[in-house]
């Protein structure tokens, strides 16, 4: 039996897919087994020592003290709000241009998520946006590290400190992420980490994990994660039910030996992707992302802008050569039906309005060869009717 090549959620068979999973599960198939038996072995499939290891490498990996496991990466960013107890009639900045569960969390508490645009370099929350929509009401600012690339935390610091309103982090594409040399989850009160499988460390099924440094939120998260119970069946507080698996935990324990490998993989294939592109021209034609001074971008996503309306044709030109792209996202949250209440007090957003209709996420997983990039590369070259002085065949590593 071989590990599925595909992706997460069902793939087609792809020349170059967006993420092939099953290069980077394959060849630990042996270690993973051993650490399902040992799991099977002891019964303990809740609060294992898996789990806590998991907990104190990724409080490692984040420059904090305290990991707190649970469900997922939605669950983390729920839990901190409600750790802070955010409810009727509060509000939270976040961005628009990022994932549902960023707004989801706010909204589930009863209390309003209120968008902010983002910077167009880094489609990261701009900080001199936040300032103009703190309102006496607001409770909290929640930045995403959007596709690896640390927000502008220095500033919204300096903000947030001067209405003395708190941050959390939400690092769910950002583990190992660094501004000015601080980690992903250790510039707020808290981190909120995600182990769906597209994330760069990605388990087998759903996970999550909040890094803090404060001993007293990291006491209140575990109480809530598990019902507010403590001590057994004596309920505080209200919580809810959300562990990280023993077993998930096993798996991202294997998996987290490999990360800074992974992550430095990441890094050469987006440098390689800037010479390529470069070498063609198309830089001129696309805007690459960039890794922004003073920034360590672990990119979870290499995401380039497609401008003046040609986003849509590339990527079905990309489809019929079978290179795989994603869209990164095409509907903002303000825009999103449910939403559709907040729309009367929204702030303009012209720069996430521009991102959804611009940005295609190409293929950047570590495992990725140079033959498969330059494939993408020419592949966008041919599109352009420009001549790609770049084969298909792989020379000898430029790294
Ligand atoms: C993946 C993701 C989440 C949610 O994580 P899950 O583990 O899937 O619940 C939250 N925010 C962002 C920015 C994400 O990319």
């Amino acid at each position: 039996m071989t590990i599925a090549k595909s992706g997460v959620e069902g793939a087609k068979v792809s020349q170059v897919p967006l993420l092939d999973i099953g290069r980077g599960n394959a060849p630990l198939k042996e270690e993973f087994m051993a650490a399902f038996e040992s799991v099977l072995d002891s019964g303990r499939f809740l609060f294992g020592p898996d789990v806590f290891q998991l907990e104190e490498s990724c409080a490692a990996a984040s420059q904090t003290k305290f990991g707190i496991g649970c469900a997922s990466g939605s669950d983390a960013l729920l839990l901190s709000m409600m750790a802070l107890d955010i409810g009727p009639g509060d509000e939270v900045l976040v961005p628009s241009f990022t994932f549902f569960a960023t707004a989801s969390c706010v909204w589930r508490l009863g209390a309003k998520p209120v968008f902010v645009d983002i910077e167009p370099t880094s489609f990261n929350i701009d900080p001199a946006r936040i300032q103009e929509q703190i309102t006496p009401n607001t409770k909290a600012i929640i930045p995403v590290h959007l596709f690896g690339q640390c927000a502008d935390m220095a500033a919204i610091n300096k903000i947030a400190q001067m209405h003395n309103i708190p941050v959390i982090e939400d690092a769910a594409q950002a583990i190992l992420s660094e501004q000015n040399g601080h980690r992903a989850g250790s510039m707020s009160l808290a981190g909120c980490i995600s182990f769906y499988p597209t994330k760069n460390l990605g388990g087998m099924g759903d996970g999550g994990m909040l890094v803090t440094s404060d001993e007293a939120f990291a006491a209140k998260l575990k109480l809530l994660r598990g019902h507010g119970m403590e001590p057994r069946y004596y309920h505080q507080v209200v919580g809810i039910n959300s562990r990280l698996d023993t077993l998930q935990a096993a798996a991202l324990n294997v998996k987290m030996k490999h990360m800074a490998e992974w992550t430095e993989m990441r890094r050469q294939n987006a440098l390689r992707y800037h010479q390529l592109f470069g070498q063609c021209g198309l830089d001129l034609v696309l805007k690459l992302p960039t890794e922004l001074p003073g920034y360590h971008h672990v990119w979870n996503q290499y995401t380039v802008r497609v401008p003046r309306g040609g986003r849509d044709s590339l990527r079905k030109h990309l489809a019929d050569l079978k290179v795989g792209s994603e869209i990164y996202y095409p509907v903002p949250l303000h825009k999103q039906q449910c939403f559709a209440s907040l729309k009367e007090e929204l702030a303009p957003l012209p720069e996430t309005d521009k991102a959804a209709e611009e940005v295609l996420a190409l293929p950047i997983f570590p495992e990725l060869t140079e033959a498969e990039q330059r494939l993408v590369v020419s592949s966008i070259a041919q599109y352009y009717g420009i001549e790609a002085n770049i084969d298909a065949t792989p020379q000898r590593k430029s790294a």
